[in-house]
């Protein structure tokens, strides 16, 4: 906490249905400035912390979210990280959960919180969810223990009723208020009359460090997304994509894959031409359990690194991370098992 007594929070407003209006000629919604968010939420004001805002210019539908947006994020984070007691980030939700993944990566030693909220409804609109996720995000980041130390010292996503940690985060409905989930792991905290935090779930760590930023992603990542008729031309093609370094590989339950040799040899050259390969579930819950069955063994068999319970979000984000660092494939592969901060459970 700083000397002050009120909370001081700065919000990075990237756009996001939150601050959406319609179009008056195609009717579909757009993001709109920030000053029309903050004129529809007088309450806020009844908050008594100090808040300054900075805008993206022009703010953006999520859906044009880039590295290099989470770049700009991260360097407004470190350069008023003394100055704030806490940061909301206010985001479209729809690749909320891969920002709120890649951040919590990027900002090594984080203290302080950070916020990502947004809303399914705009702010404007009479039964909008955004005014409450925007007022109870800004109280979660002014939140302090009984030490005045911040409550939250990560980077997390509150939707509606909980707060989700950030790198476990899935956006699981595209039209339920509560649109946020993580499937393997507790919330931090439930919102109801009162916000209730989940203290043993909370990221902690022992020694105090400060920020450290990490801004270099490596792109060179992907997504392979199995499904029963996948080819042998198919899987060789995505394989062989040129420049890629990391492969998500998204399969069948505990990690399972088809067992036939083509695909075992497919994989198998992959990683021998030194492409680290993520084995992550299709399952919204659960993890890869690779011994559990002969199919997920054989892929094992093949160098394929295990995901365990990681979200693909979260996957491809560390993925890009730390290529970004310029491990070499041994390190990417040892650190892929690691929980770096509390994006797996091993
Ligand atoms: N398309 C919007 C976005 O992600 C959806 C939302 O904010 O809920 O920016």
């Amino acid at each position: 906490m700083s000397n002050q007594s009120r909370p001081r929070i700065l919000i990075i407003y990237t756009g996001g249905t939150i601050g959406m209006i319609e179009n008056p000629v195609t009717r579909s919604l757009q993001p709109f400035d920030f000053t029309h968010l903050i004129d529809n939420v007088p309450k806020i004001r009844k908050l008594d912390y100090d808040i300054e805002n900075i805008q993206f210019n022009p703010p953006i539908d999520s859906s044009d979210m880039s590295p290099q947006h989470w770049v700009d994020i991260a360097r407004h984070i470190e350069a008023n990280y003394d100055r704030f007691d806490g940061f909301v980030v206010l985001h479209g939700t729809d690749t909320m959960a891969y920002t709120a993944s890649a951040l919590s990566f990027m900002l090594e030693n984080l203290h302080k919180p950070v916020i990502i909220t947004g809303s399914q409804l705009p702010i404007g609109e009479v039964r909008t969810d955004g005014e409450e996720n925007l007022i109870t995000a800004l109280q979660i980041a002014a939140a302090t223990d009984m030490m005045g130390e911040p409550m939250v010292r990560e980077v997390a996503i509150l939707f509606e009723n909980y707060l989700w940690r950030g790198n476990r985060s899935t956006k699981m409905s595209a039209d339920n208020f509560n649109a946020f989930k993580s499937n393997n792991y507790p919330s931090l905290a439930k919102i109801g009359l009162g916000i209730h935090f989940n203290e043993e779930a909370l990221w902690r760590v022992q020694a105090k460090r400060p920020l450290k930023v990490q801004y270099e992603l490596d792109t060179a990542v992907m997504f392979l997304d199995l499904n029963p008729g996948i080819t042998e031309a198919v899987l060789r093609h995505q394989l062989s994509t040129p420049g890629i370094k990391g492969i998500v590989l998204k399969t069948f339950g505990a990690g399972n894959a088809p067992t036939y040799a083509w695909f075992t040899e497919a994989v198998k050259e992959a990683v021998e031409r030194d492409i680290v390969i993520l084995n992550v579930t299709q399952c919204v819950n659960g993890g890869v359990h690779a011994k559990m069955y002969m199919s997920g063994n054989q892929l094992a068999s093949t160098g394929v690194v295990s995901g365990h319970d990681i979200t693909s979000e979260a996957a491809i984000t560390k993925m890009m991370y730390l290529f970004g660092l310029g491990l070499s494939t041994a390190e990417v592969r040892r650190y892929l098992e690691c929980s770096l901060c509390g994006e797996v459970s091993l």
